[in-house]
């Protein structure tokens, strides 16, 4: 009798474990990343599929994508860049552009953002938000959990403070970057411009840098990179729901993350699904949001071409007059405190 308890036991051990390790495997990539790396770029829609963007392809060629994923409707800002980091519907979490021009956001709010959970999973680590659109560090992540929030007025600036913030030897748990001009061009011009789908071209450029900002500091072997959009323009605006505003690129790429065309019913607000899942954080039960599937499989080596674009004597002039910008104005942000 005594035999038949023990052997009963060592099999009831031994499925735990094969269960224990089934769950485990059954969630590949899960807390696999170091960092995560969120690029926003506000009204890009799916038009890096419809321009010449070499860097997007030389970072993602061999990670997954989808130049065709879904925008929150209304396609708005901030009721997409709020899904984005809350990983609920606009419906759920109800910010509008003129909601989150209030500074008073904290994490007592409703619908906390993905930096609440990183926060309370990561309570030392660094996590940072570097805007244009000043709303969104304003008015949707949380104003008490010590995110260092940079905002600029244009995307060069955006773009070398966040360069100057890897140079500077700092590897944020949790970066979040919302670019802004080619929404502008699209507003000036209209979103089937020349103007639009050059300013498209422009911020490939500084997605290119931002990328090699992180990987020159070799962070690239453990991080998570992701592009997305928080809605697409057309010839009038955007607001509506035709398939030009609704379709949002969703981009990630990762040593561990599959060769593949993500499905087109990826959400851009499944990026907080992503973040969280990669830095190892249970998604929060009231996310309506998920990671899409396959995206996560084995991991393996990945080669990223150099950046193809030929630095100037004006780009290198340029930088120099941007750093001195970004020094000036980081005074008088420090002193404003
Ligand atoms: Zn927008």
């Amino acid at each position: 009798m005594k035999k038949a308890v023990a052997v009963l036991l060592s099999l009831l051990l031994v499925f735990s474990c094969a269960g224990l390790a089934f769950a485990q495997e059954s969630k590949p990539g899960f807390g696999d990343y170091e960092h995560v790396f969120i690029i926003g770029v506000d009204g890009a829609g799916g038009a890096f599929g419809q321009v010449d963007t070499p860097n997007f392809d030389r970072i993602f060629a061999d990670n997954a994508y989808t130049h065709n994923g879904k925008a929150e409707y209304l396609t708005i800002s901030a009721q997409n860049w709020g899904s984005i980091l809350t990983g609920v519907d606009y419906e759920t979490h109800g910010f509008t552009n003129d909601s989150t021009g209030d500074i008073s956001r904290s994490s007592d709010s409703p619908n906390n953002s993905i930096f609440y959970y990183a926060r309370q999973a990561f309570p030392d680590a660094r996590l940072v938000s570097f805007n244009h659109w000043s709303n969104i560090n304003h008015g949707i992540i949380e104003n008490d959990l010590g995110v260092k929030k940079i905002n600029r007025l244009s995307d060069p600036l955006v773009t070398d403070a966040i360069v100057n913030e890897f140079q500077s030897g700092k590897a944020p748990k949790l970066m979040f970057v919302q670019l802004d001009d080619a929404d502008h061009a699209a507003h000036t011009y209209g979103g089937f411009s020349d103007e639009y789908y050059a300013a498209v071209q422009t911020e490939d450029g500084y997605l290119g840098q931002i990328y090699d900002a992180i990987d020159a500091k070799g962070l690239m072997k453990d991080s998570l990179f992701i592009l997305v959009a928080d809605h697409g323009e057309t010839a009038g605006g955007h607001g509506g729901q035709t398939p030009e505003e609704s379709a949002v690129v969703v981009a990630v790429a990762g040593h561990s993350v599959n060769q593949t065309m993500l499905s087109e019913e990826t959400r851009n607000r499944d990026v907080a699904a992503i973040a969280l899942y990669a830095l190892g954080i249970e998604q929060p039960e009231h996310f309506t949001c998920s990671v899409p599937e396959g995206l996560f499989g084995e991991s393996r080596e990945k080669t990223v071409a150099p950046n193809p674009a030929a630095r100037t004597a004006k780009d290198i002039f340029l930088t120099v007059i941007y750093r001195m910008v970004n020094l000036l104005v980081g005074c008088f942000d420090f002193l404003a405190k």
